[in-house]
């Protein structure tokens, strides 16, 4: 490692605190519109998240997204990081897409439910009375 990772090493860690139960290390510094940490790195503004996986874990390949397994945009925590291909996170991209369509089916079908609950109820209540 050289002098000025093992620097950016120590911004890093200084820039964000340990959370003692989600082992998440939440960045302090400035974070973007969506969440995600930011830092400067010569000038150039750059996802806090990458610049830790690139010092702790791998150079990243490429254009590949650095994915965070704790869902934690602010999260800089190299082992809370994963390296996916974009592909990869394509069709994880898709399958929350089509989670969320079921979830939205779902709570129709729920609303539906309730609404013929109801009318039993309804119903059972004026039959009572009888
Ligand atoms: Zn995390």
């Amino acid at each position: 490692m050289t002098n000025e990772q093992a620097k950016l090493k120590q911004r890093l860690l200084r820039m964000s605190t340990k959370d003692p139960e989600t082992k998440c290390w939440v960045w302090s510094g400035y974070t973007n519109k969506k969440g995600y940490g930011q830092i400067k790195v010569k000038y150039k503004v750059k996802y806090a998240h990458r610049v830790s996986y690139e010092i702790h874990v791998n150079p990243i390949k490429g254009i590949a997204v650095i994915h965070h397994k704790c869902s934690n945009r602010s999260c800089i925590n190299p082992k809370h990081l994963k390296q996916v291909s974009i592909q990869e996170n394509n069709v994880e991209m898709l399958q929350r897409v089509s989670f969320k369509k079921e979830i939205l089916e779902l709570k129709k079908e729920v609303e539906l439910m309730q609404l013929k609950l109801k009318e039993c109820q309804d119903y059972y209540e004026a039959t009572q009375s009888l």
